[in-house]
């Protein structure tokens, strides 16, 4: 089963930050698959842009070398070549008036007119001012932010504000690549597309809900970012909030965009606050398998968190009383993506085993996209009717075959959904903003209080506090396994 590809309209991507680490690892080779795959049309041109001064020859031998380096498989040669005769590239300065006439002038009025913002968000409001003073756009050209959208809910408001000076909500893209996932988009088909799980999609059958995405690599290059962002930044006010919400929404009327936001919203603003005994914070320790957190941002007295666990209801008729454990970090033993629906024990066992059986439902975003369902059967054998659990396993491989997993990245699913306009996969204003509100209070929590976080080995679970926090509870975290 080979995925459809339907090209787009020609269009003119202008790449602010062209020459940057994000451009060159992701949206370049990501434009590059889409022009493999003949998704980008003949008419179409990136362009890019930033304050270095080379010219446009100089521009696609950077390209060529980002595309190699950062693409899986060997670039074809000559497809490379062709993909790079669609690329330009103007000098700009973000914040002076260099480049800009030349770009107005490099610019076409008759195709799909796309800015990716793909500098600091410091710029952003300038960028968006000279493109409107220079007549760059017009009611239907299109901008693209890149997270992070704010660092609190004032700097939200703000970014939003100096956006909202030039452009309408309907041509701002903020992106969360974490919806561009082809596995995060089949929780709404999961969800949504079967008769069987939605009847049950409620708290008088779910027990509760873990929401998992572990990493195994630490923080890297990202080190002085990260330390004045942390997990709860960096991951759950966007990424795992994203998946709390597709999982927690209420059906939306159309799959499209803002009647899925509009739910979305509505999730969000129904989350309870978080109490500090449910919210647990951690930091990796230095062990044979890697350096400290401490060491890697260079900040021998950082307290921030590079892993967080916390619990969270949702007060709606849906999900009151079914708590929701959301957890992330850093250097932990594996790196998985999971979204785990634990069913509540039958209310009336007819076998009197006295055993405990729940079905859970496990939907796994990466790596080995699938689904299991634990399901309690008849142990095979004589002796009577002993029960046990077993999972039935289907990974989306097995049952698609190789070739039907999509292998698309995020990045170019989500260029593509700018140049056709579908701003269903991009969160819309307002829910960044409800995200934030929900956010700011436990930072300041954190804050006001001086917290520092738990020490947790390389490689380990997460600290022991997490699981204590879930032990109280008589539930268990799932293991944290590839
Ligand atoms: P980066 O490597 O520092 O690149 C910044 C780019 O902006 C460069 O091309 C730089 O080129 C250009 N630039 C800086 N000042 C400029 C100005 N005044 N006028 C015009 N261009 C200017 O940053 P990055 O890692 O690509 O990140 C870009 C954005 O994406 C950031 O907001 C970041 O938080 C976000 N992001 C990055 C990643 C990632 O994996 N890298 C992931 C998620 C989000 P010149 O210096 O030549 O001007």
């Amino acid at each position: 089963m080979v995925s459809r590809v339907i090209p787009v309209q020609p269009f003119d991507l202008v790449i602010f930050g062209g020459t940057g680490d994000l451009a060159r690892r992701k949206i370049l080779p990501g434009l590059f698959r889409r022009f493999c795959a003949g998704q980008m049309p003949e008419k179409a041109r990136v362009i890019g842009a930033a304050r270095a001064d080379m010219d446009t020859a100089g521009y696609r031998a950077v390209v060529r070398d980002a595309i190699i380096e950062f693409s899986d498989e060997t670039p074809d040669d000559a497809s490379l070549g062709k993909f790079l005769e669609h690329l330009e590239y103007v000098p700009i300065d973000a914040r002076g008036e260099t480049g800009w006439r030349e770009l107005a002038k490099l610019v076409r009025a008759d195709v799909v007119r796309a800015f990716y913002f793909s500098v600091g968000p410091s710029l952003f409001a300038d960028l968006a001012e000279r493109l409107n003073q220079h007549g760059l756009t017009d009611e239907d050209s299109r901008i693209v932010v890149e997270k992070p959208f704010g660092r609190d809910l004032d700097s939200a408001k703000s970014l939003n504000r100096d956006l909202a000076a030039f452009f309408h909500e309907k041509q701002i893209y903020r992106i969360d690549h974490y919806l561009g996932k082809e596995t995060v988009q089949n929780l709404m088909a999961v969800r949504f597309g079967n008769m069987l799980f939605e009847p049950l999609w409620n708290s008088q059958y779910v027990d509760h809900i873990q929401i998992t995405v572990a990493e195994t690599v630490g923080v890297g290059g990202r080190g002085e970012y990260y330390d004045k962002s942390g997990a709860m930044r960096d991951m759950v006010q966007n990424h795992l909030m994203q998946l709390l919400c597709l999982i927690a929404m209420e059906p939306p009327s159309k799959f499209e965009p803002d009647a899925v936001r509009d739910e979305k919203l509505k999730v969000i603003r129904a989350l309870d606050e978080v109490e500090p005994h449910h919210i647990v914070r951690g930091q990796y320790e230095a062990s044979e398998k890697g350096k400290a957190f401490r060491d890697e941002v260079g900040d021998s007295r950082s307290r921030t968190e590079s892993y967080v666990a916390l619990k969270v209801g949702i007060s709606n008729w849906r999900w009151a009383g079914t708590p929701f454990y959301l957890r992330t970090g850093k250097r932990l033993k594996a790196r998985s993506s999971e979204i785990t629906v634990v069913f509540k024990e039958l209310n009336h066992s007819i076998f009197g085993d006295g055993g405990e059986h729940r079905n859970v439902l496990s939907i796994r975003l990466q790596p080995n996209e699938g689904i299991t369902l634990g399901v309690t059967i008849k142990e095979p054998g004589l002796g009577g009717m002993r029960l046990i659990d077993v999972p039935l396993d289907m990974s989306f491989a097995d049952a698609l075959g190789d070739e039907g997993v999509d292998q698309t990245d995020a990045y170019e699913r989500l260029i593509m959904d700018v140049i056709r306009g579908n701003q269903t996969l991009f969160m819309r204003g307002d829910e960044v903003e409800a995200a934030w509100a929900w956010t700011d209070p436990i930072i300041r929590g954190w804050e006001a209080r001086g917290d520092v976080p738990k020490p947790y080995e390389c490689a380990s679970e997460g600290p022991g506090d997490a699981v204590q926090m879930l032990a109280r509870d008589r539930r268990v975290w799932r293991k944290v396994s590839p």
